[in-house]
């Protein structure tokens, strides 16, 4: 049980998931993965199971996380890449042994060359990162509205019109603070009445 730590946010792509451990980066930012002990947890939920992680593995996962976010950032906005960011990203891709299994349902499976192996998992995460960056995938990278947050995400809507990272919590907050704003609460309204 990790009760006492902040919830994962789950998205779909896996570098901008990465990049979402930590949040509100603009505001009072939320770290996610806050010990060694909540990575290890972090990949296990997303296909990259290892069984332990040192301090120094968290302090580099950390390390890429940002870079990721500051690269991801600057393609988004169309501005030159940061160098020390790509070459963070580009060590992690480089220094892991991670392969991709087919299982026998069809689906693919990430094998990391043992399970201590961090800095495996850390390259999946990296070669996402390159792959979005590099405007492989169908979609578009954008920053989130939320001025707290202004998160990197992947907006692979048909429109690529999307405005939040996350509509349950940047989305929701933003349609709440609209509401409150063409709605002022008279005495007779109290603010438990909006229901999202
Ligand atoms: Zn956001």
């Amino acid at each position: 049980m990790h009760a006492a730590f902040p919830d994962f946010r789950l998205g779909t792509v896996l570098a901008t998931s990465f990049t979402g451990t930590l949040s509100e980066r603009h505001g009072n930012a939320v770290e996610r993965i806050p010990t060694p002990q909540r990575l290890v947890d972090w990949l296990a939920v997303n296909g990259l199971a290892v069984d332990s992680c040192t301090t120094a593995q968290l302090d580099r996962a950390r390390e890429l996380r940002e870079s990721i976010h500051a690269a991801a950032t600057a393609a988004a906005i169309q501005d030159a890449l940061p160098a020390a960011a790509v070459q963070v990203i580009n060590d992690c891709s480089v220094q892991g042994r991670a392969a991709a299994v087919l299982t026998p349902e069809g689906k693919r499976r990430w094998q990391l060359s043992s399970a201590s192996r961090v800095e495996d998992a850390l390259s999946v995460i990296a070669a996402d990162a390159i792959s979005i960056i590099a405007g492989e995938r169908d979609g578009k990278l954008a920053l989130c509205a939320s001025p707290t947050c202004q998160a990197a995400f992947f907006d692979t809507s048909q429109s690529r019109t999307r405005r939040w990272c996350d509509m349950n919590t940047c989305g929701n907050r933003q349609k709440k603070a609209r509401f409150n704003a063409n709605h002022p609460r008279t005495p007779d309204q109290r603010s438990d009445r909006y229901t999202p």
